[in-house]
């Protein structure tokens, strides 16, 4: 137990299993009060109920599915009107193993929803009062699929891909405002995910599955490193930075006032 410590309101989304309820456990025992999301309301309470027990901290639930524009809007006034929220995780997620012609469109739509437009309105709904309180952080669980797309089906690399660059945008705007964003990049994890995503974890070879409980950890040691960009099972940080030093020498010629040699077009 770990009363003394006061770190403010963590609100994390996709609380009700894996990766979101480890989130909740590690928060609580660190010292944060905590708002747990997702729909199944029976496993929110009875998360809320061991953390309380547990950490003495005081733990609310809010079932919402955030897919459904007035669920999410009952999220984003919390997120605009509690200002004792210093941290949202933004976890809640699907995943999907099949190819655009085995997928289908209206279930790409939904995983968009989920993936994309919900913590993107999370964030522009707590941003304002992070900036007008000088502090607060966002942790955006993003994917390898981010960088690797060709793995898993493409609107999941896609949606991932979003977060990752809407997080590296958010610490270009925003760091200088105290505020800290973290994008995650889990590898294969060990949760429902799989399940959901269509490939079940057994399917999978046992040397690329993280367990959640050491992925999440990773996860946090990362954010007290002051990483922007976490890869769990990255074994060497110098080659993130190597590959992200690439991208930035792109800058200076990505817009110039004539095309590149190659296309061979002359000045019309
Ligand atoms: P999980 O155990 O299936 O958890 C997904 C969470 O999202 C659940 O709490 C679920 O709660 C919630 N959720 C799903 N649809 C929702 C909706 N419409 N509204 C509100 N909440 C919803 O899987 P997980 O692995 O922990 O996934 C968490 C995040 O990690 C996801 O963003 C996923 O993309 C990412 N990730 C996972 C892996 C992996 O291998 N597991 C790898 C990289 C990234 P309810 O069902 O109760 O709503």
């Amino acid at each position: 137990m770990n009363t003394r410590i006061h770190k403010g309101t963590a609100l994390v989304t996709g609380a009700s299993s894996g990766i979101g309820a480890i989130y909740a456990d590690r928060l609580a025992r660190s010292g944060y009060d905590l708002i747990l999301v997702a729909r199944r309301a029976d496993k929110l309470h009875a998360l809320a109920r061991r953390l309380t027990d547990d950490t003495g901290r005081s733990v609310e639930t809010l079932a919402a599915d955030l897919t459904q524009p007035a669920d999410l809007a009952r999220v984003e006034a919390v997120l605009k009107t509690d200002a004792s929220i210093t941290l949202l995780v933004n976890n809640a997620g699907i995943g999907a193993t099949a190819p655009l012609l085995q997928s289908d469109v209206a279930d790409m739509e939904r995983m968009i929803a989920i993936n994309v437009s919900a913590p993107t309105r999370l964030a522009y709904a707590v941003v304002p009062g992070f900036v007008a309180r000088g502090s607060g952080t966002i942790i955006n669980i993003a994917s390898i699929v981010a960088v690797a797309p060709e793995l898993l089906n493409g609107v999941y690399g896609g949606s991932k891909a979003f977060l990752l660059a809407l997080s590296q945008s958010l610490h270009h705007e925003l760091a200088d405002k105290g505020i800290r964003v973290q994008a995650v990049l889990p590898g294969a994890t060990a949760t429902d995910f799989w399940d959901v995503a269509g490939t079940p974890i057994a399917h999978l070879p046992t040397g690329i599955v993280m367990p959640a409980q050491a992925m999440v950890d990773a996860a946090l040691a990362g954010l007290a490193q002051g990483e922007l960009v976490t890869i769990p099972s990255l074994p060497d940080i110098a080659d993130w930075n190597a590959f992200d030093q690439a991208r930035k020498a792109l800058g200076p010629v990505l817009s110039l006032s004539v095309p590149a040699p190659r296309y061979g077009v002359t000045e019309s």
